[in-house]
């Protein structure tokens, strides 16, 4: 449906996208996920046509986001960062204006507008200033902007970013309730919202794709290089000590608590259990364990890991095209 291949945005000599690859298919919904400064705008902007690409292309269902931008724009429904208001028109008068330009029949305008007020419930204040309205309220019309004519593909950059929690609520669930109908993608800096909304996450970081996949794939494809959590009385110096004689550890992170407790995060190379070997490395310090326990690998975690070090991202899109020709492998495609 989206096809987005090796898409560079430079800025004089920052690049904001980096090499960018990835398909969005009909009927999901898709989550950008990266900190700020990641390029999830730049990225929506280009695929929407707002802006030129440095290299690279965007296919619309086949159709040239730069070549054939009528045909291409048509499908797609755009709430950009900053919603293209006008502050000195009345609700009502811009989903007119937004209807016009959108080329929607004049004798389904005002059904349109209708059904699309009712659903984003901007129906009571249709003849209010967009001016006068709310920040919760002016982000609704931004959405009914972007749905009006019903578009296949609805994009929604950062959609909740300055809502109330009972806004951030309402819009989630019109997103739900857009995905029946639509394919949707929306950005967000936010890894609870993208888990709660999207079937399909795509991790941005630094302009390029770290990771996309299920949330539940996601979790289990990091899930591998255990965590280990660790508490004792020795200082973390000696900790740091003791756990050089142990191998198959890759890093480790140590805090002191409050009760003269250290606390220490262990992370395993892969496929090795270390946590006998830590026991008995301990305990021949007599520096006896007072905790010993494996950590489940979270989503945030991934998040954190893959957007902090590129040697993460590298490891897990290796890993990611492993996976993928063991699945090839299973189904008898090699
Ligand atoms: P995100 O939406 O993920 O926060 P952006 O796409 O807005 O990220 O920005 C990506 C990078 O590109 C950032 O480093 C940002 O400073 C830079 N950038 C964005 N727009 C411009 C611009 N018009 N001129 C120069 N640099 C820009
Ligand atoms: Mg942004």
């Amino acid at each position: 449906m989206i096809e987005v291949k090796n898409l560079v945005k430079k800025y004089g000599n920052h690049t904001a996208v980096d090499h960018l690859n990835f398909t969005i298919e009909e009927g999901h919904v898709y989550g950008f996920l990266g900190p700020n400064g990641a390029g999830k705008s730049t990225t929506m902007n280009i695929m929407t046509g707002y802006l030129g690409a440095t290299e690279g292309e965007v296919l619309i269902n086949g159709h040239d986001i730069l070549k054939e931008p009528e045909e291409a724009k048509k499908q797609i429904g755009y709430l950009p960062e900053l919603p293209p208001l006008y502050m000195e028109m009345t609700v009502r008068e811009y989903l007119e204006f937004v209807a016009e330009l959108k080329g929607i029949a004049k004798n389904k305008r005002e059904e349109s507008i209708n059904e699309v007020e009712k659903m984003v419930k901007i129906w009571e204040v249709e003849n209010r200033l967009i001016r006068n309205l709310s920040k919760g309220y002016r982000q609704r019309v931004g959405l009914a902007q972007a749905v009006l004519g019903f578009p296949e593909i609805i994009i929604l950059d950062e959609p909740s970013v300055g809502l109330d929690p009972k806004q951030i609520i309402e819009i989630r669930e019109l997103i739900r309730q857009l995905a029946k109908k639509h394919t949707v993608i929306l950005s967000s800096h936010i890894l609870a919202e993208v888990r709660e909304v999207c079937d399909y996450i795509l991790i941005i970081s630094k302009g390029k794709l770290v990771a996309s996949d299920t949330p539940e794939n996601l979790e289990r494809n990091l899930g591998d290089s255990d965590l280990i959590e660790i508490e004792t009385k020795a200082s973390p110096d000696e900790v740091r000590r003791i756990l050089e004689t142990v191998d198959g550890i890759r890093s480790i992170s140590t805090k002191q608590l409050e009760n003269g407790i250290t606390w220490t995060q262990i992370q395993e190379k892969k496929n090795t259990d270390i946590r006998e070997k830590v026991f008995q490395a301990f305990a021949q310090n007599h520096q006896p364990l007072l905790k010993l326990n494996p950590l489940q690998v979270s989503l945030e975690d991934v998040f954190m890991e893959l957007t902090q070090s590129d040697r993460a991202a590298e490891e897990y899109a290796e890993k990611a095209k492993k996976k993928e020709t063991e699945d090839m492998k299973d189904a008898g495609d090699l």
